[in-house]
């Protein structure tokens, strides 16, 4: 078997005149953590509808484990593990009991397969005997995820796992994937979160069907040649407008509470910059601070898509 896992080729799709993938390719190989970044509307769902053969590309071709996506179906959906983003369990069923359907779906059983999910399933086990509509986002992903591993898949398709669920449990999930890639098993996974992109080992930056950067995550923030500023201060909102105002001001964006600068002379001073602010308003501006940073993915993705 060669070491692509996923190869996606030319393809595209549309719902009737929105284009959700548009001429997109890409390779994933074997153990990889591979990640889809992308905001609401991107394709990601589209994306995976295809690949787990739920739908059916309006050109081009792909291919899963060496499988057709048209014409070997029944291969893949046997040899694959599916997250849809929406709640995927039975909700009136138990943890124990939603386990226990899905190794019977595939054929298997719990046992066989504890090794694979113990380290998830210790999360669940003081839950077992609840019903799933019961349980909190998180451990209802870990439940997913443990019913989508339980036959062993060589391939694990996660469509926005930790979309809505708190920080902590997104970090958790995070913990279980990372160690799911010692097991050799590839995994895709799509996420809206910027900040998620850094712990995949190669990533996918996608909006509007259009496939951005294709690279690991330090290669595409290495790839940025920008210099930012983060500038901060009380009055972000009205600073905001100022920057956006500035004649030289290349890219203006809102970060939390921090502004991110782009000036159009990248040799600009920092004192010169601040000068510039608190000057134009002393009164609301003398609190400014600034600073150099590093990119992060988001400021990249930014950068992109102009
Ligand atoms: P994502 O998962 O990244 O949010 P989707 O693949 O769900 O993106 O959607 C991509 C685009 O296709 C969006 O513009 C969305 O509105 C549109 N779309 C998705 N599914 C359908 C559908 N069944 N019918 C019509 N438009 C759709
Ligand atoms: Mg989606």
């Amino acid at each position: 078997m060669t070491e692509e896992v996923v190869i996606i080729n030319e393809v595209t799709k549309k719902y009737d005149n929105i284009v959700a993938l548009d001429n997109v390719s890409f390779v994933t190989k074997k153990g990889e953590l591979f990640g889809i970044i992308g905001p609401d509307g991107s394709g990601k769902t589209t994306l995976f509808r295809i690949l787990t053969t739920l739908i059916k590309p309006d050109s081009g071709s792909a291919f899963v484990l060496n499988y057709n996506v048209i014409k070997d179906y029944r291969k893949i959906r046997s040899s694959i593990g599916y997250v849809p983003g929406r709640f995927s369990l039975y909700s009136d069923l138990t943890v124990e009991e939603n386990l226990k359907f899905f190794a019977t779906v595939f054929g298997t059983t719990i046992k066989e397969n504890y090794d694979l999910i113990k380290d998830i399933y210790i999360f669940l086990e003081p839950f077992k005997k609840r019903r799933a509509r019961n349980l909190s986002g998180g451990m209802q992903q870990k439940l997913a995820l443990c019913c989508a591993l339980i036959h062993r898949p060589k391939l694990l398709i996660l469509d926005e796992p930790t979309t809505g669920i708190d920080p902590v449990s997104r970090n958790d999930f995070w913990d279980i994937l990372k160690n799911l890639e010692k097991e050799n098993i590839t995994i895709l996974i799509s996420t809206p979160y910027m900040n998620e992109a850094k712990l995949c080992d190669r990533i996918i930056l996608i909006q509007k069907g259009n496939i951005l950067d294709i690279n690991t995550p330090a290669g595409i923030i290495s790839n940025y040649k920008e210099t930012i500023y983060s500038i901060t201060t009380s009055n972000l909102y009205k600073l905001n407008l100022l920057l956006r105002e500035r004649e030289s001001a290349k890219s203006v964006q809102l970060f939390g509470n921090e502004i991110h600068y782009i000036d159009k002379n990248k040799n600009i001073k920092i004192e010169e910059l601040k000068s510039y602010i608190i000057n134009s308003s002393p009164e609301n501006f003398s609190d400014v601070k600034i600073k150099k940073i590093s990119p992060d993915i988001e400021d990249c993705f930014i950068a992109l898509m102009k």
